[in-house]
């Protein structure tokens, strides 16, 4: 049960930009792709969220292909954050949660105990493109949670936060997985990984060179600190 991808092949013409992955993720996991630039993480996750059809391979949500209908399971932090500057955060997540079916009073509801949450209560009526960077991230990140999936996908959820705002982000999403959603997320470094999953698979060229949990992912690098470089 939970998320499985059973290789699982995505190419571009000739150019193979994920090869082959086969990993289970159980459900109520944290689970954390480390990899470079180019190495198929975003790619992957398009693939789970039925963006993209693999060339080859399957994946399943609780043994079932993911569907239109379950894909209002999953919860989607892109990493080219696409919120609309002229909107107000309140406009911006009512748009939003309608899409995933919600009623305005509990987008409403969720959005102010969220943004309560992130000690940011005044940002209801600002416009998106009022707010820094590391704030918008925060605003894209509550249009993600705020139909409350069951699976969560996060693609590079800390890259450029502050660390207060890292911290902050980190704190939400180990609290959602406490309350039993699945978490996928994409990482450049093993410090961000480390501290938050079970399991993690190391993806390098479109190829899983390594997955499984933490400590066998040590053990197999012989290292405490693993910092993935581009090319
Ligand atoms: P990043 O952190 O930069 O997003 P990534 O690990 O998420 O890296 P992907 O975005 O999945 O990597 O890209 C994997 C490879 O596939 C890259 O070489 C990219 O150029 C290529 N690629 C992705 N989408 C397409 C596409 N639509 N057509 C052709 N090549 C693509």
């Amino acid at each position: 049960m939970g998320l499985r991808l059973r290789h699982v092949t995505k190419r571009f013409g000739d150019f193979v930009a994920v090869d082959d992955v086969t990993i289970d993720i159980p459900e109520q996991e944290m689970f954390g792709f480390l990899g470079a630039n180019g190495a198929g993480k975003t790619t992957t996750f398009r693939m789970i969220l039925g963006l993209l059809d693999p060339t080859e391979g399957e994946i399943t949500w609780n043994n079932q292909p993911i569907t239109y209908e379950s894909s209002h399971l999953i919860g989607y932090l892109p990493e080219e954050r696409g919120l609309y500057p002229k909107l107000k955060v309140k406009e911006q997540l009512i748009y939003l949660g309608r899409l995933r079916g919600m009623d305005k009073e509990t987008i409403v509801k969720e959005m102010r105990r969220w943004l309560e949450r992130f000690k940011v209560p005044e940002y209801e009526n600002k416009k998106v493109e009022e707010l820094s960077k590391g704030n918008q991230q925060k605003i894209q990140f509550i249009a993600a949670v705020i139909h409350r999936p069951k699976l969560l996908i996060l693609d590079e959820p800390f890259s450029g936060l502050d660390p207060v705002n890292v911290e902050l982000l980190k704190k939400a999403v180990i609290d959602l997985k406490n309350e039993g959603t699945t978490i996928v997320f994409s990482s450049h470094r093993m410090e961000h990984v480390e501290e938050l999953c079970e399991h993690l698979c190391i993806m390098h060229r479109g190829k899983p060179i390594v997955h499984g949990s933490l400590k066998e992912i040590k053990r197999s690098f012989g290292k405490k600190n693993i910092i993935i470089h581009a090319d």
